[in-house]
């Protein structure tokens, strides 16, 4: 069935007619969409390395169609954010070295509280997108080079949150959610906790705390404490971050540009037939029981290799970065992703990975992407691992558990087993973004349709 509608995120004149004027097209003058050259202006024109406009080109490949700010979720919520469009037309001249006023355009996104940190990096704009400019790439672009190149220290605290995800990390192999709050607000230090606005943080999220810590989804232990991976998978993720954060230059990867040297492998589209080939099913059913929640809960992040008899655990390996750590520096985190993929492909006799987490999904989704499209790039990447003996192959199979839970057991085993049915209650299920996009990632096609599945 077609559906057709107005575009959404505008106003609706008449029919299908929306007012772009009054949303995409004021967004875009926002940015000031026009190249602010560098003066005294050469005699003749100006001389760019050809590289540097390869760059460019794929922002300007942009039609101003307006479907991405039609699809945007964060504009739906937020109507000010500048949004999917204008923030891409902004890499256009921040990524164009004619341009004398990079540091002035990202302090001003950066610096607007609904702008380069209101993106919620949910893959819709990435998706709608019929040009393939990539605007969340371009976001995270724009990100990238605000904190590592020019400092910027906004007022939104997107600038404290990466560098308090990403040392975290660092620390501890995982993420200490207990100390991102106020180092987020207050300062990427222990002491971060005890600045003013991180004080008021604390204090307005004390009742979700303390609701969390009496249904015993936290523990007050666990809470104060860090998680931290084995010492040593921990020293090889620290030597890790030395060695990519040591180079002298980001190292980044934009497909857009580089292309794909090898075709992609397509992840299977139904684990189905593997788990029935290897009697599977039957594990993956055990896993549905309340009692052995906890036990999948406690994967979260780090994955782990579904074996051919039985799910193996493989212990936690790293924080997949949830997106942060990519904002920060792309290789870093694909070079976290890429060691665990590569601990997983170790396991004897593995087929596929499974992650209990939608946004460690996402993220490590965009991490595999880059690395088996190129294999210049997963070459580079390996260069890394080898000094811990490890090698990512290009073709892991991640899947997330709820895929799982509908590929393997199906939807209609899963009903038949509920004795509670929530008839006629109303609720607005959350199952996060990264579930089910980018759809070509995840192999997931017509027969699985995302929205069919979910409403269900
Ligand atoms: S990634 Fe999502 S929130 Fe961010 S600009 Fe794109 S559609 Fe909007
Ligand atoms: S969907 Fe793509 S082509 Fe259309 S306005 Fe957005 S970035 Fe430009």
């Amino acid at each position: 069935m077609i559906e057709i509608e107005p575009m959404g995120n505008m106003p609706v004149i008449k029919d299908l007619i929306v007012d772009m004027d009054a949303v995409h097209w004021k967004k875009i003058q926002q940015i000031t969409p026009w190249l602010l050259p560098v003066e005294p202006a050469p005699e003749r024109e100006y001389i760019v390395d050809r590289e540097s406009m390869v760059d460019v080109t794929q922002t300007m490949a942009c039609i101003q169609c307006g479907a991405c700010v039609s699809d945007c979720l964060a504009m739906e919520v937020d109507p000010l954010f500048v949004g999917p469009a204008a923030m891409a037309k902004s890499y256009r001249f921040v990524g164009d070295p004619r341009d004398d006023k990079h540091e002035a355009r990202l302090n001003h996104l950066a610096q607007d509280p609904h702008g380069l940190y209101d993106c919620t990096h949910c893959f819709k704009c990435v998706e709608a997108c019929p040009k393939g400019v990539n605007p969340m790439g371009q976001i995270m672009r724009l990100r990238r080079i605000a904190t590592g190149d020019f400092h910027i220290k906004d007022d939104n605290n997107g600038e404290r949150h990466e560098q308090a995800f990403a040392s975290l990390v660092k620390e501890n192999g995982l993420l200490w959610e207990a100390e991102l709050l106020p180092r987020s607000y207050g300062g990427n230090s222990w002491w971060g906790k005890f600045a003013p606005a991180a004080g008021k943080e604390l204090l307005s999220s004390l009742p979700v705390i303390l609701k969390s810590v009496m249904r015993g989804k936290v523990g007050i232990g666990g809470a104060l404490k860090p998680h931290k991976i084995p010492a040593q998978d921990l020293k090889q993720v620290q030597a890790i971050y030395e060695t990519v954060e040591g180079r002298d230059e980001r190292y980044e990867l934009n497909l857009y540009i580089a292309g794909e040297d090898e075709p992609r492998p397509r992840p299977p589209p139904s684990a189905a037939r593997i788990a029935r080939r290897h009697h599977e099913g039957r594990l993956l059913a055990r896993l549905c029981e309340p009692r052995l929640h906890p036990r999948a809960a406690r994967l979260d992040g780090q994955g782990c290799a579904a074996a051919r008899h039985r799910a193996r655990r493989t212990g936690p390996r790293c924080c997949t970065g949830a997106g942060v750590i990519a904002e920060h520096n792309q290789e870093l985190a694909d070079t976290l992703n890429a060691r665990t993929f590569a601990l997983a492909q170790q396991v004897d006799g593995a087929e596929m990975m499974m992650n209990i987490c939608s946004t460690c999904q996402g993220a490590q989704s965009e991490a595999q992407e880059r690395l088996d499209a190129n294999a210049e790039y997963r070459a580079h990447v390996n260069e890394t691992l080898s000094a811990e003996g490890l090698e990512y192959m290009q073709g892991c199979t991640n899947k997330n558990f709820l895929w799982l839970l509908v590929e393997e057991i199906g939807l209609d085993a899963l009903s038949s087993k509920v004795k509670r049915p929530l008839t006629n209650l109303r609720v607005g299920p959350f199952y996060g973004c990264y579930i089910v996009r980018p759809t070509d990632r995840l192999g997931i096609d017509e027969e699985h349709r995302a929205t069919t599945t979910c409403s269900r």
